[in-house]
């Protein structure tokens, strides 16, 4: 007991700003695994994969580099189940990438990651600090952006329409976001604004892109971690006769699961 406190403290002690990744050519150690001796080592590409892990050199051990910060900084209690991440280090390079992608998935270190990214506590917003009715405004702007945030996950989701067609004020996503102000007083409140309501066509479209790119991103992280996939492409024409060319990928995991994702639908050029 006394042997592990000690090496958390080590571990929290010596966190830098950003995570300790090996250098480009680095020779990690190699250590012995299982019953029929096979040598096994850490490896360079886990660093892009798993871009949170943090490397001490001294005893060739990884930390989860989100989650001892926010133990550090932000007074996130130590979780058992993840200790080896945050406190004696990880180093079971047999099972290295199951053991990452399920730390990247726990509660802990999702609720590491909402402490690191949050915004300091010690510096409150300027307008907070002149008026109190500013911090309910900005907390009600809040929960009305997040609103508006889950209805075009929900549209998306369910592949429905966003627009209405000529007349703006029977779309889908307005239409929906006023049966939920049914619920919410804040939201007819925010339609009726006439400014920074962050309900126009761009608005959508970007936050349609940045949950595209998050579904990309993580679609790409299970990748990294599979030796072998394919790429499917086939072509196909749209309505208005123009050929798109739809590209898809295909992996079988460590589990022998076997996973097909949609990458996208490009436009070819004629
Ligand atoms: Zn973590």
């Amino acid at each position: 007991m006394a042997m592990s406190k000690l090496k958390l403290t080590a571990a929290l002690a010596d966190v830098p700003v950003k995570p300790a990744h090996p250098p480009p050519i680095f020779v990690f150690p190699k250590w012995d695994f299982g019953k029929k001796v096979v040598q096994r080592s850490s490896q360079a590409d886990w660093f892009t994969a798993w871009p949170w892990l943090h490397y001490r050199s001294t005893d060739d051990v990884v930390f989860c580099h989100v989650c001892i910060t926010a133990m550090k900084h932000k007074g996130m209690k130590q979780s058992r189940g993840d200790s080896s991440f945050t406190n004696v280090g990880f180093k079971n390079w047999k099972d290295a990438t199951i053991s990452f992608r399920d730390h990247q998935s726990s509660v802990t270190h999702k609720t590491a990651l909402q402490l690191v990214v949050d915004i300091p506590v010690l510096y409150p917003d300027v307008g907070e600090m002149i008026s109190t009715g500013h911090a309910k405004e900005k907390r009600d702007s809040r929960q009305c952006l997040l609103k508006i945030l889950s209805n075009v996950a929900f549209l998306a989701r369910q592949g429905l329409a966003f627009r209405g067609d000529g007349d703006e004020s029977n779309s889908n996503f307005l239409q929906l976001l006023k049966l939920r102000g049914l619920d919410d007083p804040r939201i007819p409140e925010w339609i009726a604004k006439k400014a920074n309501k962050y309900t126009s066509h761009d608005i959508q479209d970007e936050l349609l892109k940045v949950m595209a790119i998050t579904v990309l991103r993580k679609i790409f992280t299970d990748l990294a971690a599979v030796r072998y996939f394919c790429i499917m492409c086939d072509e196909c024409t749209d309505a208005a006769n123009r050929e798109k060319l739809v590209v898809c990928v295909r992996w079988v995991d460590s589990y022998l699961e076997a996973h097909e994702e949609f990458i996208g639908l490009y436009l070819l050029e004629t």
